[in-house]
C-alpha cells in the first residue's frame, strides 16, 4: 500500500481536495481518497509521502502518430499545412528501419516519463505494432485511411482491414478500428465504408478537422488552396460537387452519430460548426493539439468559443513531425499561456477523464476513483495555482 498526499489532490470526478490522502495498492490501483475529517485521515496523513503541488490522474494523449517519431526536428516550422505536407512527402519512410523503430521506443518512453498512460494513436503502417505489443502503455489504434478515387475505395478499405487484422493477431484485445484521415482526403464511398465498419463494431472515429480555411472553401465552393493542391496531385476536380457547407458538416454527416467522434485540430472551426456537430451527435470530442498548430500554421483554435459552447475538449500532442515534445503537460502550458483564466481543474479534466472517455478507457483511467488504475501524476503549480512543471509518480501497473 502507498499513502500519497499533496497541497491538492485532483480526483477529477469531484472537486480538488486540499491535503487529501490518496491510498493505493502497490500496483497503483486506487483504494481510497481521504479528506481531512474522514475516518482514518488523522492516522494516515502524517505518514503519507508529501508532494509539493498537486496530484492528478495519468494523462491521456488523445492524438498522436507514434510511427512518425523519427521525424523529430526534420520539418520546418510555420510553412502552413501545404508546405508541411510537401516536406513530409519528401522525408517520409515507407519501410521501418532501425531509426524508425528506435524513435518509436524513445517516444513511448518519453510519453511515460511525461505522465501519459494512454494514447489515441494513428497508424498508416504496422511500424508501431511490436512496441504496442510490449504493453508498456494503453493504446487505441486508429488504422487511418485516405483516398479520393472512389473506384479504389474498396481496395483501400481492404488494405485497412488487413492491417487491422495484423494488429489484432499480435494484440488480440487491442482496442482498434479503421478511421478516416481528414475531411478532404477521402471519397464519400470510402468514408461510408469506414462509417459502416465503425457502426458495426462501435468504433471510435478520429478525423483531422478544419486545419485551414482552404478546407472549408473546398467544400463550400470547390476552389481555394486545398482544391489547388488536389489539382497539383493530379486529381480531376471537374466533376467535384461542392456541398455549399463547411468541411465539418459536409463530412461528419456521413458518419454514424451514435459513435464517439474525435475531431482533431479544429483550428478554424466556428461557433456554427460546433453547434451543428452538437446537434448532430452527442458523443463529439474536440481534440486540441496546440503545439502542433503553432508548429505548422502558427494559429490556434478558438478555445474560448469551444468552452462557451460546452464542447467536450481533449488534448493531444500530434506527432514528432510537428512537435518538439510528446507531453500533454506542455500542451496544457501552451493553452494556459494563450488563453489565461481557464480553471486548472477544467484543464486537467480535458487531459484525463475526457480523453479516457473519448478513447473508451473510462472504466480504468481518467479519475482517482476507487478500483481504477489511472496512473498518478505529480504536477507543480505556480503561485496562482496554474500548472507549471510535472512528473509521473506511478505509472499504469
Ligand atoms: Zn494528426
Amino acid at each position: 500500500m502507498r499513502f500519497l498526499t499533496a497541497n491538492y489532490v485532483y480526483p477529477v470526478s469531484t472537486a480538488p481536495v486540499k491535503k487529501g490522502v490518496l491510498i493505493t495498492e502497490d500496483n497503483g490501483r486506487i483504494v481510497s481518497l481521504l479528506r481531512p475529517g474522514d475516518v482514518g485521515y488523522a492516522a494516515t496523513a502524517p505518514n503519507a509521502q508529501h508532494f509539493e503541488g498537486i496530484l492528478t490522474p495519468g494523462f491521456v494523449n488523445a492524438h498522436c502518430h507514434l510511427e512518425l517519431s523519427y521525424l523529430k526536428g526534420k520539418l520546418a516550422k510555420h510553412t502552413g499545412l501545404s508546405g508541411f505536407v510537401k516536406e513530409m512527402m519528401a522525408v517520409r519512410k515507407w519501410q521501418a528501419d532501425e531509426e524508425v523503430l528506435g524513435a518509436i521506443e524513445d517516444a513511448e518512453n518519453e510519453m511515460l516519463r511525461n505522465g501519459i498512460i494512454a494514447v489515441g494513436d494513428i497508424s498508416n503502417s504496422d511500424f508501431t505494432f511490436a512496441q504496442k505489443a510490449k504493453r508498456n502503455m494503453l493504446y487505441h489504434t486508429f488504422i487511418e485511411l485516405f483516398g479520393l478515387n472512389a473506384d479504389k475505395a474498396e481496395e483501400v478499405f481492404a488494405n485497412g482491414e488487413t492491417l487491422l487484422r495484423q494488429l489484432e493477431e499480435l494484440l488480440p484485445s487491442a482496442p482498434a478500428n479503421i478511421t478516416p484521415h481528414a475531411t478532404y482526403s477521402l471519397s464519400t464511398k470510402l468514408l461510408k465504408l469506414i462509417a459502416e465498419h465503425n457502426y458495426l463494431r462501435d468504433g471510435v472515429i478520429s478525423i483531422h478537422n478544419q486545419e485551414t480555411e482552404g478546407e472549408n472553401e473546398l467544400f463550400r465552393t470547390g476552389t481555394g488552396p486545398v482544391a489547388e493542391q488536389m489539382a497539383k496531385f493530379g486529381l480531376d476536380l471537374s466533376t467535384y460537387k461542392p456541398t455549399g457547407f463547411n468541411s465539418l458538416p459536409s463530412t461528419v454527416v456521413h458518419l454514424p452519430n451514435c459513435n464517439r467522434i474525435l475531431l482533431v485540430h479544429n483550428t478554424v472551426s466556428t461557433k456554427e460548426d460546433v453547434q451543428w456537430a452538437t446537434d448532430y451527435g452527442k458523443l463529439m470530442y474536440w481534440a486540441l493539439c496546440p503545439n502542433a498548430n503553432l508548429y505548422i500554421e502558427n494559429k490556434l483554435p478558438d478555445v474560448p468559443m469551444l468552452r462557451q459552447m460546452g464542447a467536450k475538449i481533449v488534448v493531444g500532442t500530434d506527432s514528432y513531425a510537428s512537435n518538439d515534445s510528446l507531453s500533454i503537460l506542455d500542451e496544457m502550458k501552451t493553452i494556459v499561456a494563450n488563453f489565461p483564466g481557464i480553471p486548472t481543474a477544467e484543464l486537467i479534466q480535458w487531459a484525463t477523464l475526457n480523453g479516457a472517455e473519448a478513447l473508451g478507457f473510462k472504466q480504468q483511467l481518467g479519475t482517482l476513483d476507487k478500483g481504477k488504475t489511472p496512473g498518478i501524476n505529480h504536477i507543480t503549480v505556480d503561485e496562482r495555482g496554474e500548472i507549471f512543471g510535472g512528473s509521473l509518480v506511478t505509472k499504469l501497473a
